[in-house]
């Protein structure tokens, strides 16, 4: 029987799907039967190298910022995983009870890491640390789950209490029609993901166990419904919206190629945001301009290791070159907050406020540094620039300055190509709004970061669907400030950008054109949107 509920749009749009709820908990391993054992082998080995290559990597970093001696414990995880005794012990489970590799992995761990713990001497109780962090790292590379991967239907509305970042960046969009999220808000990550990759999302239905597997229509509009089992009338009335939709798309397409340009004549900045090297293909099949934000931070999700310097330099050189002499910003990681990594933050009370952004990176100034010289390298192939996030202070410019100067010292050193960049600070602080004048002589440009922004000055938590409300960009108290950081900027001599979601109308988006803004970033699906607000904005 048709039942209809009222939510949240946290992401425009319709969709049409089953609904499939999504369950976090601890990852189960469990053993089930292997028909092909040398397959299962051959993952095995396949994760073994994976997970090698990953502690080469960690080593070479580890050796050059704490010596020899601070990096034979990886050396010492290297030699574990090519032990015959733990190679033997897994190779016995997997032929004699022929049971996935995951199975076979987490018992020998277990079985060794117990046998250690037994002992009260310090030496052993590493050791069981030791095993305890390879079976997890080699779990890791064996785990290619997600729950999706296993559902068969088409069309797919998947209900969660709230998607993490790194979970909604592994989206597959091609079946995920749409999203019932109960907790999440408009202006968090999981939303703006959910955003930027188009998939139409609902926040603030408490759905049940029984709409597992059942029709539904989840239709985001300024006011969102979520429609479970359909009659075919309201099936077709989906249909016709979704026509209307193709329609406004394709006179949208008709932008591509135009210049971001205001009817006065000014042209304007008009890039887009990304959370990873996947983001690249949408920012060229909308005309992207530029890359104004990668969210670097997404590479250190959803492992437990650092990306080291060759592979971020990789990414970053291959989306300088993709972008052909357009222009890339990238954000040194924002890490903390809701943006955690598997190990290595702490819990916090209050993360949001908390050891993020350059925070965190001044505190682990290798992660920093390994950063940097991948970015610094990367400049030699296409347009990149250089963006902090989280700033709130001129001492923290001059820390992060220092660093700067010494990475370069070093590439020189190297003789490694390293041309001078762009480099700016993200204004995402009201601390960092209120001494924009004292900032803007000491950089290129600033890159406004509303989501924050607005947190931090309406106090109200961006995560919390509770004071969602609150969020308004034409508040007064936002007003001012935005005007006061543009004059800031431009007195100092730096140009800036917004970022965030602030510009969904076109009053607004004229209001920041009048009061002197210089570019936009915006997710890749808003970019040819946006580009028409630009072009018609009452001047
Ligand atoms: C912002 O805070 O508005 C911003 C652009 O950064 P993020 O959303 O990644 O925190
Ligand atoms: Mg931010």
């Amino acid at each position: 029987m048709m039942r209809r509920y009222k939510a949240h749009t946290v992401a425009e749009g319709w969709a049409s799907g089953v609904i499939r709820l999504f369950r976090r908990g601890p990852r189960p391993v469990r053993p089930y039967p292997v028909k092909d054992i040398r397959e299962e082998k051959k993952r095995y080995e396949c994760a073994k190298e994976k997970c090698m290559r990953q502690l080469q990597e960690l080593y070479t970093g580890a050796l050059r910022e704490v010596g020899e001696l601070g990096a034979e414990e990886i050396l010492a995880q290297r030699r574990l995983l090519q032990s015959t005794e733990y190679n033997e012990a897994v190779g016995h489970i997997l032929t004699g009870q022929e049971v996935n590799a995951e199975y076979a992995v987490a018992t020998v761990g277990k079985n060794m890491e117990d046998m250690y713990r037994l002992s009260d001497e310090e030496e052993q109780g590493r050791k069981a640390d030791r095993i305890r962090e390879v079976t997890d790292r080699l779990l890791d590379a064996l785990d290619e789950h997600v729950p999706w991967s296993e559902w068969k239907e088409e069309g797919i509305i998947l209900a969660a209490d709230r998607l993490l970042p790194q979970e909604t960046a592994q989206l597959d969009t091609s079946r995920i029609r749409g999203l019932l999220l109960t907790e999440e808000s408009a202006h968090s990550h999981g939303a703006m993901l959910a955003r930027s990759l188009g998939i139409p999302a609902l926040s603030g239905i408490g759905f049940s166990e029984a709409w597992d597997g059942k029709e539904a229509l989840l239709c985001g509009e300024k006011e969102g419904w979520l429609i479970l089992e359909p009659e075919p009338e309201q099936q077709e009335e989906m249909k016709t919206k979704q026509r209307e939709k193709r329609e406004k798309k394709r006179l949208l397409e008709e932008l591509k190629g135009k210049d971001d340009i205001t009817p006065g004549g000014r042209r304007i900045r008009l890039y887009a945001g990304i959370a990873g090297p996947g983001g690249l293909s949408e920012v060229l099949s909308n005309d992207g301009a530029g890359i104004g934000l990668f969210r670097s931070e997404f590479l250190y999700l959803n492992r437990r290791d650092e990306p080291a310097e060759e592979e971020q330099f990789r990414i970053y050189r291959q989306l300088a070159e993709n972008m052909a002499g357009r222009p890339v910003f990238i954000r040194t990681a924002d890490l903390g907050s809701d943006k955690r990594r598997r190990s290595g933050l702490a819990w916090e009370e209050n993360p949001a406020m908390g050891l993020r952004g350059i925070r965190y990176a001044l505190e682990h100034p290798t992660l920093l540094r390994t950063q940097l010289r991948a970015i610094f390298r990367a400049a030699a192939y296409g347009d990149i620039a250089l963006l902090y996030p989280m700033l709130t202070s001129m001492e923290e410019l001059a820390r992060l300055r220092k660093i700067e100067e010494a990475v370069k010292a070093e590439l020189k050193a190297e003789e490694i190509l390293c041309p001078d960049i762009p480099r700016g600070i993200m204004i995402e602080t009201p601390a960092a709004a209120l001494i924009s004048d004292a900032l803007a002589p000491e950089t290129d440009f600033f890159c406004i970061g509303m989501n924050d922004l607005m947190q931090f000055v309406l106090a109200a938590d961006r995560r919390n669907p509770k004071v969602e409300g609150l969020f308004d960009v034409q508040h007064p108290a936002v007003l001012r400030l935005l005007r006061q950081i543009i004059e800031n900027a431009h007195r100092g001599g730096a140009w800036v950008m917004i970022s965030g979601d602030c510009c969904e109308t076109s009053e607004m988006t004229a209001l920041l054109l009048k009061m002197g803004i210089d570019g936009f970033c915006v997710p890749p699906a808003q970019l040819l949107p946006m580009r028409q607000k630009i072009r018609s904005a009452a001047e």
